[in-house]
């Protein structure tokens, strides 16, 4: 995570550093504050939230601590922490957490991958797959995203890696379609976790509204429960975009966590912080590279650390 964050946190900690070791006496208490709130947004951290963490951390500041680079940073971590961590956690069970490989009632954990064209969404499926592969699960992925014949050879190709079986109809084929064989497969296959590859064409957003709606029920019928995930991609590179992406989506389906990836590169990894503080949404993974291991567990703490160390 740390070679992830680099850049970010080149953006945020270099700065205060060169903020410090060349500032003079005569600048002011809210000149360095104002300094700092400009430096968040550089990282994208967004108005709101850079604005809700200066007054954190003026707060809790006091008179000689402004000229202490240590203890200023260290309130600002500390509060940077308390946002990440402070996102409700997902209800209805992870799937990092071992499936009931031994029960009779087993069901397969059925996961909803959705977001907007290019942001990662058929990497982040493959290397879930994979994941559970390692872990010694059997996966079924649906290719729901049935425009785009590319999209669909990727995730074979994905799938291929992880030894997951693969549902694909033909090419312009219902996506709930898709999504039905796929759970009804996973279900008779007896497979642990089961990954729903959806379409994300954000510029219809009725089409759009509809079609995750249809795949809902779909999924639904063939276990109430289902989906147990719902996990909205979002692509850090484009900063507070991602931001707005995200609240078109939580209106049209129940999002139970997200994905942030790119994060390898670019400086906007602050977008995580605003994410947390605006949405309330847990992140659940970041992706830090192209490759099939390039996908870490969030945890609010090692953000924190890679961001500071
Ligand atoms: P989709 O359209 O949302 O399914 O996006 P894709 O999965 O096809 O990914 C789009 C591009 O982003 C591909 O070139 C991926 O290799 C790249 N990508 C995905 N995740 C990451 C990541 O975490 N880091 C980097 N650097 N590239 C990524």
């Amino acid at each position: 995570l740390k070679g992830g964050l680099r850049r970010t946190h080149s953006q945020i900690i270099n700065g205060l550093d060169e903020f410090f070791t060349t500032k003079s006496d005569k600048v002011t208490r809210d000149q360095t504050l104002e300094h700092l709130f400009e430096i968040l947004i550089q990282a994208d951290i967004g108005v709101k939230t850079s604005d809700l963490l200066v007054e954190k951390v003026k707060s809790r500041l006091t008179k000689d601590d402004y000229s202490d680079p240590n203890k200023f940073k260290t309130i600002l971590k500390e509060e940077i922490f308390n946002i990440l961590s402070s996102t409700k956690a997902n209800p209805k069970g992870e799937i990092e957490k071992p499936m009931l490989s031994l029960s009779e009632n087993k069901v397969p954990h059925i996961v909803l991958m959705v977001g907007v064209n290019g942001v990662g969404k058929t990497t982040t499926t493959g290397k879930l797959a994979y994941k559970a592969h390692l872990r010694g699960q059997k996966v079924v992925i649906g290719a729901a995203d049935t425009f785009r014949a590319a999209a669909i050879e990727q995730l074979s190709v994905w799938a291929d890696r992880s030894k997951a079986h693969m549902i694909r109809l033909k090419e312009g084929a219902d996506p709930a379609s898709v999504a039905f064989e796929t759970v009804k497969k996973a279900s008779e296959t007896n497979a642990d976790v089961c990954l729903i590859d959806t379409a994300g064409r954000l510029q219809n957003r009725q089409d759009l509204m509809q079609e995750l709606a249809k795949i809902g029920r779909v999924v639904a019928k063939e276990n109430p429960d289902a989906p147990h995930e719902v996990l909205l991609v979002l692509d850090a590179t484009t900063g507070q975009n991602a931001l707005q992406q995200a609240k078109v989506f939580r209106d049209v389906v129940n999002i139970t966590g997200l994905v942030l990836t790119k994060l390898d590169g670019t400086a906007k990894g602050g977008i995580a912080i605003a994410i947390a503080a605006e949405l309330g949404l847990p992140i659940r993974y970041v992706g830090v590279g192209e490759s099939v291991e390039d996908l870490e567990i969030f945890e609010a703490h090692e953000f924190v650390s890679a961001l500071f160390t």
